[in-house]
């Protein structure tokens, strides 16, 4: 069923003040509410069990500086995007519902279900593109300059990802899903996102065909070199499968245990470099002396790691010389039969 221009017209009159306060008294009583009670009490056993296994099994898997840096990240992102949310969902989402391209009959499991894999696709190139452009990189960033793996890590928020993160979401209220449906159902996924951060729980068996498990997610954020910019996904892997970052985790004795974090952690973090370090740098990167145009584009919106001048390597060009050690490239060339 197509555009219904009554209907538009009156969901567009709703984009007003009025309408924003409308929307936010609905999606906080009736469905964000009731997600996050659900979730809180959860959350805070899986933390709990998490800790106790730590300690009866002598692994330090939490140390009080990080989880306190965990906390502190979490509430600077969930203090923007609470602020910026009346932007992005009263106005911006509900414009382009109010023009969608398409009217669902009725919100059965189908639209549910769509939402979800919509939503999903989306949230893995936004993702995506987090790892492969330095720009947003120094957004994800602190997310993964954790060197531990547990529960509280998922809370480790890339802070101001709330203020460019809707625009990936732009198509789904512009197909005709709900504004409040596609908040929702992002923070629905969510859960499974914070689940997926734990050294605890091992392969889940055929679940690991269809799902981002902690297995998958171990590898997203370890630093050895073949697990750079795997596994994107939030909640189904087949987006890895399909478009060419999926990574399984290896045993040790295969490959080499995870070293969680980045491939250069901060030395010295503190409250402010911790959010804004790779800022700094692509400033002095783009601002050095004697550069090209394209050179200083791609300090800023090429791929992390990128140098002008070989001193630094992308993930890409670090995986290649993994695979394909100039040592091993030369006594290739040097073997090769010589051909008149
Ligand atoms: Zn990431
Ligand atoms: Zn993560």
């Amino acid at each position: 069923m197509f555009k219904n221009h009554s209907r538009q017209a009156a969901v567009a009159r709703t984009v007003t003040f009025a309408g924003i306060t409308h929307y936010y008294n609905r999606m906080e009583v009736v469905k964000e509410n009731l997600l996050f009670l659900i979730s809180t009490p959860y959350y805070l056993v899986i933390i709990g069990i998490e800790i106790l296994l730590s300690h009866l099994q002598h692994r330090s898997l939490y140390t009080q500086k990080d989880t306190l840096t965990n906390l502190y990240l979490m509430l600077l992102n969930a203090g923007i995007d609470v602020l910026f949310r009346a932007v992005y969902v009263g106005i911006v989402f509900q414009f382009c519902f109010s023009h969608s391209l398409y009217h669902w009959p009725q919100q059965g499991w189908l639209y549910w279900l769509c939402l979800l894999l919509a939503e999903d696709f989306l949230y893995y190139w936004l993702h995506r593109f987090d790892h492969e452009v330095r720009f947003f990189w120094a957004t994800h960033v602190t997310h993964h300059s954790s060197q531990q793996m547990n529960f509280t890590v998922g809370f480790r928020s890339s802070v101001f990802q709330p203020l460019y993160r809707f625009l990936y979401f732009l198509p789904l209220p512009l197909l005709g899903f709900k504004p409040l449906d596609v908040v929702f159902m992002y923070s629905a996924t969510q859960i499974w996102g914070i689940f997926v951060h734990t050294k605890l729980i091992g392969k889940l068996g055929w679940l690991e065909y269809l799902l981002v498990t902690p297995s998958h997610h171990r590898v997203h954020h370890a630093s050895n070199i073949k697990y750079l910019d795997k596994n994107m996904g939030m909640f189904l892997i087949v987006w890895d499968k399909m478009f060419g970052t999926f990574q399984p985790e290896m045993a040790e004795k295969e490959y080499e245990p995870i070293a969680y974090g980045l491939t250069k952690n901060l030395e010295k973090p503190n409250a402010v470099s911790i959010v804004f370090h790779e800022w700094r740098q692509i400033w002095q990167d783009a601002t050095q002396k004697g550069l090209r145009f394209t050179e200083r584009w791609n300090y800023v919106f090429g791929p992390p790691g990128y140098s002008h001048d070989g001193s630094r390597q992308t993930s890409k060009q670090l995986q290649a010389n993994e695979e394909w050690p100039a040592s091993e490239v030369q006594l290739i060339m040097d073997n090769e039969p010589v051909t008149t």
